[in-house]
């Protein structure tokens, strides 16, 4: 039989620190790996499986798109792409779409859109305000975004004009704000960072600072958004409206995508030849994501990651009453996290897989759940469980 891991590890990069879990097929929250062993997914592809595996109205969508045209390039219209900013349109606050491949491909855009509205408005204004541990991705324009510091060191020197404050903290961006700002760009709730909640009243704040200073407000809703959160946007729960927003991860149930939506006022200034994608709003990947957020909406699961969510923290929450080691439970919808007393996640990560579960390291000292919108009870019931005899093996084994 072949031995995957070993072909990987001859053939690969070796740039991903992968479980040692070859995964075949999927179906809802559960997947197989090749030796037959089930899993209960609550990584779902880093937040992307918003439908979870192999969703009948995701699976149609692209299987009759790619029978009838994958890609055109962008020198042509297609409907799938229409329809999909439309759908984006009617649902945010956003007049305009352009669509990318990828979540660090949408930061790259809304920065260029935030510069190019500087120049035309603003004598020319670049400098961009972000956050310690705010994650926006791995290409130099996003990675210069990016608060983690080892994650920017080794590729240094980065695109200038990028200013990192701590999080959660309003004085920290009025100190750092200078005419030459253009825009602060935030993670409604720290995603990568950690499962970070904003402050009560920390993005009302930089919104009226923004509004006050002319500085544009870019969210980048990469991982809230999408229904995550129970709601269809994170910017919702508040009511703190961005002027630009960055969307991938979930967008398309799975299929490669990402888009920036703009009001009127800001998409103006990007006018033809300013960017593009060879890929960008391919059929293929914008009908999945008409099939994935007709469903989204249909179904109102929004709402539905907001019941899951209840019953999944309240869960959480007991295990925090009866476990020294777990010491809090936060995030919002389904987006969550399990922070430890302890740097116990990969050997809780590990200890879960080996009982059926995924779940995801996203600290050293915490856990990170993103099931899909559509888990049910039953599954997140299975799921604690496991956690729980998990936590307990790395507690006992620990001594
Ligand atoms: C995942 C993520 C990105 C990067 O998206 P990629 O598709 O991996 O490039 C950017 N911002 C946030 C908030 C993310 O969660």
């Amino acid at each position: 039989m072949t031995d995957w891991i070993a072909e990987d590890k001859k053939y690969l990069f070796q740039n991903y620190g992968r479980q040692p879990i070859v995964l075949e097929k999927g179906e809802g929250t559960r997947c197989w790996d090749i030796e037959g062993r089930e899993y209960l997914d609550f990584v779902g592809g880093l937040a992307v499986n918003v439908l979870g595996h192999a969703h009948p109205v995701v699976a149609k969508a692209v299987a009759e798109q790619a029978a009838t045209l994958i890609h055109t390039s962008n020198l042509y219209y297609t409907k799938p792409m229409i329809e999909l900013a439309k759908i984006l349109v009617e649902n945010s606050f956003a007049d305009r779409v352009i669509f990318l491949n990828s979540g660090a491909e949408a930061i790259d855009a809304a920065i260029k859109l935030a510069r190019r509205w500087g120049k035309d408005t603003k004598n020319g204004a670049f400098e961009m305000i972000s956050t310690q541990d705010g994650f926006h991705g791995r290409t130099m324009g996003s990675l210069a975004a990016t608060g983690t510091v080892r994650y920017r060191e080794p590729f240094e020197p980065m695109v200038p004009g990028f200013t990192h404050v701590p999080w959660n903290d309003i004085e920290a961006i009025k100190a750092a704000t200078t005419p030459n700002t253009v825009a602060v760009l935030l993670e409604p709730i720290q995603g990568e960072g950690g499962v970070n909640m904003p402050a009560p009243g920390y993005l009302q704040n930089v919104r009226d600072w923004c509004t006050a200073n002319n500085v544009l407000l870019i969210f980048d809703e990469i991982q809230t958004g999408n229904g995550r959160t129970g709601k269809l946007f994170a910017y919702e729960t508040e009511g703190v409206v961005p002027d630009i927003m960055a969307l991938a991860k979930g967008m398309a149930g799975g299929v490669p995508i990402g888009a920036v939506l703009a009001t009127e006022a800001i998409a103006s200034h990007l006018v033809p030849g300013d960017h593009g994608t060879t890929f960008g709003a391919n059929p293929l990947a914008t009908a999945a994501g008409v099939a994935t957020y007709r469903y989204i909406l249909d179904n109102d699961l929004p709402a539905r990651a907001e019941r899951a969510s209840e019953r999944l923290v309240a869960r959480l929450r007991s295990l925090e009453d009866r476990m020294p080691d777990v010491n809090t439970v936060r995030g919002r919808g389904l987006l969550l996290a399990v922070g430890f007393t302890r740097d116990i996640s990969a050997d809780v990560v590990a200890a879960a897989r080996e009982r059926g579960l995924l779940v995801n390291n996203v600290r050293p000292n915490a856990v990170r759940l993103m099931p899909p919108l559509t888990v049910t009870d039953d599954e997140i019931d299975r799921a604690c469980d496991i956690l729980e005899d998990a936590i307990n093996a790395v507690a006992g084994s620990a001594g």
